[in-house]
């Protein structure tokens, strides 16, 4: 039995504990929701359980499909055991339709379509709002290696195909996501969260939000849209 000892951490969204075991670590996921680099706070009552609950699930699907994660056990409807990674400090985006700071940047409208997904990177830092960077930027500032850009970016990449197709199935486009990846015993695998925290999900008839969207534009229902993408899945 691994046991949880000393909290390592506390971010917006989750706390860290270290375990008796130092390969692993214990996340513990909170109600607490930020938005714009933390300016805007707020709870969402039971996100904690959901976000963790359809991480465990996503990560375990994203497995089935050969990807490696920091999934190991769920303990409980909040806390999980995970691989004690050392988080490489890129945010990797894919894109599948136009949203958000997309939008935003380019002009584009929300909804349209790219001929193609589309990757972007930035540079986890909350002291200057997580700066887009470039390929460059991440191999001149020594944040990742060649070889560890080449396992991000075609990880993501299937990363991407594998959960839009699963979403497209339970009625649900994915439009866009975050995800991070974590340095372990000399590979980069999947880490962080996968949930509507940190993806947009747009039911696919009538568009309508089912992502954090609905708290940072102060949409209302954003509980019963989170417990909606739940019931999507197939988890209670
Ligand atoms: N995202 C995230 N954490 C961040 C920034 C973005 O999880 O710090 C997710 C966000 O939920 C969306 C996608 O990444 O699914 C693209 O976000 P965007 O760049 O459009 O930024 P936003 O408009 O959310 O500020």
């Amino acid at each position: 039995m691994v046991e949880q000892k000393e909290q390592l951490y506390e971010g917006k969204a989750k706390k860290v504990y270290a375990t008796s075991d130092p390969d692993l670590l214990i996340v513990d996921y909170k109600d607490d929701a930020t938005a714009f680099n933390g300016l805007k706070k707020g709870q969402i009552v039971g996100k904690g359980v959901i976000n963790n609950r359809m991480t465990n699930y996503l990560m375990q699907k994203l497995e089935a499909e050969g990807i490696e994660t920091h999934y190991v056990e769920e303990l409980s409807d909040r806390r999980t055991l995970v691989k004690n990674v050392k988080i490489v400090p890129l945010e990797v985006i894919m894109r599948n339709v136009v949203a958000g700071s997309l939008s935003k940047r380019t002009g584009l409208a929300e909804g349209e379509k790219p001929s193609m997904p589309v990757l972007e990177l930035y540079y986890k830092s909350d002291e200057l709002g997580d700066p887009m960077i470039n390929e460059d930027h991440a191999l001149a500032f020594g944040w990742a290696t060649r070889d560890e850009l080449d396992v991000i970016s075609a990880t993501a990449r299937k990363v991407n195909a594998i959960l839009t197709e699963f979403f497209a199935g339970v009625g649900v486009d994915l439009i866009d996501f975050k995800i991070e990846f974590g340095r372990y015993k000399g590979r980069v695998i999947l880490a962080d969260e996968i949930s509507p925290d940190t993806c947009r999900f747009w039911d696919s008839k009538t568009k309508e939000k089912l992502d954090k969207d609905r708290f940072r534009r102060d949409m209302g229902g954003v509980e019963g849209a989170y417990q909606e993408m739940m019931r999507r899945i197939g988890l209670k």
